[in-house]
């Protein structure tokens, strides 16, 4: 079996990437290549572009290639200006067939593969097909399973037994132990490290909190989910995580998720009907579940805290939708969403970073995420107040000491000192916290002593 890079067919045609933008003044077309083997596109000479709606084809001659971040960008002969090129937005750049080498039966485009579920001999679902990338000995499939767990599958006949392309499913017969193989590196153990990152809590048949992020870039999460406190919880299913490539729930052949404003106007909007696609499939993977709560990032949002991190987190199932460009099509916020969540008044680019800003605070509220609980709760906010200042060794660095009381073992002078320190920097550096902090008798007074230096 091989795999090929490219993509699907059409007409006695091949296309080989799609024309997503003008890229500077002097007509270059920014191509999102449909081959990972983007060295393809110094061979080719003669090219014809196809309409997103395939009603008309122009032929062209590349003049000049080069890879730039992902994206190839063209020039072609006698297209000398963005105009020209915005024109030519989502057209494909086809060449015949015959061109193309042929596929052999049992050879398959790289990405073809890449969206297949894996099915075993009995039926049952063993993960989806995330990433496809051929090497040395051959293609590898990057597998998650459901649970958010990654294996790798080498892509052989005595493993991936049928493709069904139809029906996007590959029947495979996983020799004993290829799942336990984690595909992506666990994060290190620090045997030094007493506190948060050397917990490993035991794999929970159910997760307390079931997390699908709806994305167009879902590469951006594999950080999240390769290292760190989060990373561990979704591999100990404490909290499960899916993140889904919206382009997958696309209408058209050319996988599009944006276009135009009505009323004219810079920037793309997100289209609704793969955002409601992608929804729908999400509820119909756990019909018996109940029901999601649909978040939409979005800087019109209300801002996120701790109150709503705490609150989300005591939940069992939520989705989260990332915008780019200009954000979504309105009636996906009328139609589908529960909470607009800010991360604060700015704006970003995307909804990625949001969502995973929002997914690590909401995991590590999770009991059993962070392994000492204590540590979350002493944290900035959980009280209602920030955090004391923290000190490790040496007792003395540059001049700078720790301050005597932590070195006394005295436990109860530590307990005050740092809760009178916590009241400290909560007046000095947001006082507005101290307003609806609910303060005990002791904190109370502190606070008036507290006031009464700093009036000094
Ligand atoms: N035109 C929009 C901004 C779009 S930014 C407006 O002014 O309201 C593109 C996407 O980035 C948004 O759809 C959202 O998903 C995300 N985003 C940007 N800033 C954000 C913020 N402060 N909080 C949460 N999401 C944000």
């Amino acid at each position: 079996m091989a795999g090929r890079s490219s993509s699907g067919p059409s007409d006695g045609r091949i296309a080989v990437g799609v024309i997503r933008k003008a890229h500077g003044v002097r007509g270059e077309a920014s191509v999102e290549p449909w081959t990972d083997f983007v060295e393809r596109f110094s061979e080719l000479k003669k090219v014809s572009l196809v309409s997103p709606d395939e009603s008309e084809v122009r032929p062209a001659t590349i003049r000049s290639w080069r890879a730039h971040s992902g994206r190839v960008l063209l020039q072609f002969d006698g297209i000398d200006s963005s105009e020209d090129v915005a024109r030519l937005r989502n057209w494909t750049i086809e060449i015949p067939e015959s061109e193309a080498r042929a596929l052999e039966p049992d050879e398959y485009f790289l990405h073809d593969l890449v969206g297949l579920r894996l099915v075993d001999h009995e039926g049952r679902d063993r993960g989806l097909v995330i990433s496809a990338d051929s090497g040395g000995s051959g293609v590898l499939l990057g597998v998650e399973r459901s649970d958010g767990h990654r294996f790798a599958v080498p892509f052989a006949a005595t493993i991936c037994t049928a493709v069904d392309m139809a029906n996007r499913r590959m029947t495979v017969n996983l020799p004993q132990g290829l799942e336990e193989i984690e595909s992506i590196p666990a994060a290190e153990d620090d045997p030094d490290a007493e506190s948060e990152e050397a917990v490993e809590p035991e794999v929970r048949a159910e997760p307390e909190l079931r997390v699908d992020v709806v994305t167009i870039f879902p590469r951006m999460f594999d950080s999240l989910l390769a290292e760190g406190i989060i990373a561990r919880a979704i591999k100990s299913n404490v909290l499960q995580m899916r993140v889904w490539d919206l382009r997958d729930f696309a209408t058209d052949r050319h996988r599009s998720t944006d276009d135009e404003a009505y009323g004219g106007g810079p920037g793309m909007v997100m289209l609704a009907e793969p955002v409601f696609r992608c929804v729908d499939a999400i509820r119909g993977e756990r019909p018996d579940a109940e029901s999601p709560r649909v978040i939409m990032t979005s800087p019109q949002g209300r801002v996120f805290d701790h109150e709503t991190a705490h609150r989300l987190s005591r939940g069992r199932w939520l989705i989260i939708l990332c915008g780019r460009y200009e954000g979504f099509d309105e009636r996906i916020r009328q139609r589908l969403v529960d909470e607009e969540l800010s991360i604060g008044d700015f704006v970003v680019s995307g909804g990625e970073l949001p969502a995973m800003i929002m997914i690590d605070a909401m995991g590590r509220l999770i009991e059993g995420v962070v392994g000492n609980n204590e540590s979350v709760e002493g944290d900035s906010f959980f009280n209602g107040l920030l955090d004391y200042p923290h000190y490790t060794r040496p007792a003395e660095v540059r001049g700078l000491k720790v301050p005597d009381v932590l070195l006394s073992g005295h436990a109860e002078k530590i307990r005050k000192w740092r809760k009178r320190q916590a009241l400290r920097q909560t007046l000095e550096k947001r006082p507005d916290l101290l307003d609806r902090a609910d303060l005990d008798e002791e904190a109370r007074q502190m606070l008036d002593e507290v006031e009464n230096e700093t009036d000094d």
